[in-house]
């Protein structure tokens, strides 16, 4: 065991202060990170606060961060994918059990046993539960480490961790391309993404803001179109017509306003999570036979395919560096929308603490 420096909440309501935790010492599995960049994702806040306490309680202290990338500085004796020096990322997920159905097929977000960056239970028993990536090492079991391109910059690909699996993968799903009419609902760290990729796969992408200082940062990202969600004629006009919405919002909203711009059997996914269940007009799905779902993350293999992709396309999060010192500033900024698009933590800052 050894010490790691961190950023630690110790309760919903406490800001997050710097703290020293245990890491396992590297098993033959495993891989030690120096960790360069972690995201900021809308989902560390809601943990660290007990946002979801009614599906997935908040255990503290509570370390989050679960859009890393670093720099393998050690490996166990049987690691065959890495060697000490290759740039890494983790994201949501450090371990499962690889047998069960979903894992076998590549799904391994879907593994009863899954175990998250953070706030999972801990099976090596170094601490209560996992801690994130708000530090300044991590250990890892090979499987869930990912090979990060060498043309991309390191703080621009942290969020490909999380923001871009998560929107990646359901636009993979639900055959985003050349031909469909795509809405991407929410531009923040996730819905940016979502914008990017779905502009990529040539797709005609519509983002949904309430932000109409957002407009053209939309259009430069890689929008044919943006509506003010707010505006109820211009929404009316798109009545009817996707194949297919992104709902990455992290708030209670109405999701009927979107069911209502889906074509005949048009789906709607949300990846956005927020706090409260959000009420459904049945009679919006039935008419048109449409479909509400909902997806998470992404598999292992897709994660690395994403990276894969990003690499080969030239994609990254459009980041504000900040140092850790300022997260605490960062997770208000985020309540109020206000970041473009997603906070990278460099994490030399650290080194003072
Ligand atoms: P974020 O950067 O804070 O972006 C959320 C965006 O939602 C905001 O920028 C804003 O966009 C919009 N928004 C916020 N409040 C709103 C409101 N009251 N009404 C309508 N729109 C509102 O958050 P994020 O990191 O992208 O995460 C988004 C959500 O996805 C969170 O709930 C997070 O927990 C969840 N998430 C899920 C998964 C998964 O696997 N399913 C993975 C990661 C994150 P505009 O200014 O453009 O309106
Ligand atoms: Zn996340």
């Amino acid at each position: 065991m050894f010490k790691a420096k961190a950023y630690s909440a110790a309760s919903k309501t406490s800001p997050l202060v710097s703290a020293q935790i245990p890491r396992r010492e590297p098993t033959e599995r495993d891989v030690q990170i120096e960790i360069l960049f972690c995201g900021i994702c809308h989902s560390d806040l809601h943990y660290a606060r007990d946002e979801w306490h009614d599906v997935m309680p908040a255990i503290y202290p509570c370390v989050p961060g679960h859009e890393i990338v670093g720099r393998v500085a050690k490996v166990g004796s049987a690691v065959t994918k890495f060697n000490a020096g290759d740039l890494v990322g983790v994201g949501c997920m450090v371990d499962a059990d690889l047998t069960c159905p979903n894992c076998r097929e590549g799904l391994e977000q879907f593994c009863p046993s899954q175990v998250l960056t953070y706030g999972g239970p801990d099976k090596h028993g170094t601490a209560p539960v996992t801690y994130g990536g708000y530090s300044d090492s991590i250990v890892v079991d090979e499987h869930f480490v990912l090979h990060i391109p060498a043309n991309l910059d390191l703080a621009g690909a942290a969020p490909l961790l999380c923001a871009g699996i998560t929107t990646y993968s359901p636009l993979r799903h639900w055959g985003v391309g050349k031909g469909k009419k795509v809405g991407i609902v929410g531009l923040g760290g996730l819905g940016h993404m979502g914008v990017k990729f779905a502009h990529a796969f040539g797709a005609h992408t519509v983002v949904f803001t309430t932000s109409p200082h957002k407009k053209e940062d939309a259009l430069r990202l890689g929008a044919d179109e943006v509506v003010i969600s707010k505006n109820a004629d211009e929404m009316q006009k798109h009545a009817g017509s996707f194949d297919f919405i992104l709902d990455a919002v992290a708030a209670p909203h109405d999701i009927n306003a979107y069911i209502n711009l889906l074509a005949r059997d048009g789906n709607i996914t949300m990846v956005g999570a927020p706090e409260k269940p959000l009420p459904v007009a049945v009679f919006g799905l039935i008419m048109g036979r449409r479909s509400f779902s909902g997806s998470a993350i992404g598999g292992i293999a897709e994660t690395q395919e994403m990276l894969d992709f990003c690499g080969t396309h030239n994609i990254t999060a459009d980041v504000e560096v900040i140092p850790i010192q300022k997260v605490n500033e960062a997770y208000e900024r985020m309540t109020k929308s206000d970041v473009k698009y997603r906070f990278s933590i460099d994490m030399a800052s650290l080194k003072s603490e």
